[in-house]
């Protein structure tokens, strides 16, 4: 391979992204400097978030510029490397770019270039081991606390943060209760991933089914939709309730502000918390994380889906796949096998 495939961003979405918004570019290969390592892309990781990264407003990151290729974690392998920590021919995970190749300047802080542990592969290091697993992971044990007994609700549950959070919240002896698109989400929440209780909100009375199947109420609310599917929750919340806001992706593609919950009172009232979090905060607590996810999907405690797409030609349209609940699991999209 003698060129760089990219994918920019071509134009800002308004409402739902699409294919239109990038443009594919053929570049030359870029050289590393002093210090710096080239990685050759193999898997991508999409994301809800890369759609806020494709607005022009202040965030967590900076917005990805037009013209620019489009951000994206990635596994990639090690092309060429004139750092020291860094051998031709590893794997490692950083937050690259959809193009085949990156330049990467090992360092603290973000993009950041992290070896894969051994027996670790490319889409376990992008899943459960990689930003939505530790998302789930942080955001249920530090923000919500379930304790053993308590009822904890989950929406975006069949997803790969929402399904990692409902099973650590089983594994910690809790009621779980999943809120997912369609019956077949719903049948793997219950029968394959061991939820108690599963809610279609695309055929169900939401907030009815809450009720049913929360008979002592909800205390922990992990929430990746928000919306209509907040304001439910918080018709149920328990005393001393804790809402974790993970995500609000009901909203993301929307092209007007969308009204916030009409009863928040209901905190109020209840003593509840709620709280939002970005998971580069806990980048430094990876490690025990990484430990407890790996132990449980050894046990046999925590099952997974990754939905794997292949070819850089489909990289726009996968994106798309999360807004529409096509995906099953973590959206990966494979460019190419390591050599
Ligand atoms: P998922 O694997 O959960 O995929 C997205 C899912 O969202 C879809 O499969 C679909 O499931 C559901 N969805 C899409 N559109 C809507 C809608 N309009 N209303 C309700 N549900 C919808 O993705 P992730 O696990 O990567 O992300 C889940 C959430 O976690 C997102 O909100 C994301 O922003 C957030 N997140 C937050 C982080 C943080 O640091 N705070 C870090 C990582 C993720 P269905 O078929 O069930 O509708």
């Amino acid at each position: 391979m003698n060129t760089n495939r990219q994918w920019t961003l071509a134009k800002r979405p308004f409402g739902m992204v699409g294919p239109d918004n990038f443009e594919y570019r053929e570049t030359p290969i870029p050289t590393p400097g002093d210090g710096e390592v080239l990685v050759r892309n193999l898997y991508l990781s999409f994301d809800p978030t890369q759609r806020g990264w494709m607005e022009d407003r202040e965030s967590y990151m900076p917005p990805v510029q037009l013209d620019e290729p489009m951000r994206a974690g990635s596994v990639g392998q090690v092309a060429e490397s004139n750092h020291p920590d860094f051998n031709t021919g590893e794997l490692v995970q950083t937050l690259g770019n959809w193009q085949d190749f990156v330049v990467v300047k090992p360092a603290q802080g973000l993009p950041g270039l992290t070896k894969l542990p051994p027996g670790v592969d490319p889409e376990l290091m992008l899943s459960v081991l990689g930003t939505t697993g530790l998302t789930a992971y942080w955001g249920l044990l530090d923000l919500g606390n379930p304790q053993s007994g308590e009822t904890v609700l989950v929406s975006g549950a069949a997803g790969a943060t929402g399904s990692v959070a409902g099973q650590i919240a089983r594994i910690k002896g809790c009621r779980v209760v999943g809120i997912a698109g369609g019956p077949d989400k719903c049948a793997w929440l219950t029968d394959e991933a061991r939820f108690d209780g599963a809610i279609d909100y695309k055929s169900e009375d939401v907030d009815a089914r809450i009720g049913e199947l929360c008979p002592n109420r909800v205390d922990v609310f992990f929430d990746n939709v928000g919306g209509g599917i907040l304001e439910a929750a918080l018709n149920h919340i328990n005393m001393r309730a804790r809402v974790v806001l993970c995500g609000g992706i009901s909203s993301y593609n929307a092209t007007e502000p969308v009204p916030g919950p009409a009863n928040l009172m209901n905190l109020v009232i209840n003593r509840a918390r709620m709280e939002g979090f970005i998971i580069i905060d806990y980048f430094d607590r990876m490690a025990q994380a990484a430990n407890d996810l790996m132990g449980w999907i050894q046990s046999g405690e925590l099952i997974y889906q990754n939905d794997i797409q292949e070819g850089f030609e489909n990289i726009p349209q996968t994106l798309t796949r999360l807004f529409t609940g096509q995906n099953r699991g973590k959206q990966l999209l494979k460019i190419a096998d390591p050599s």
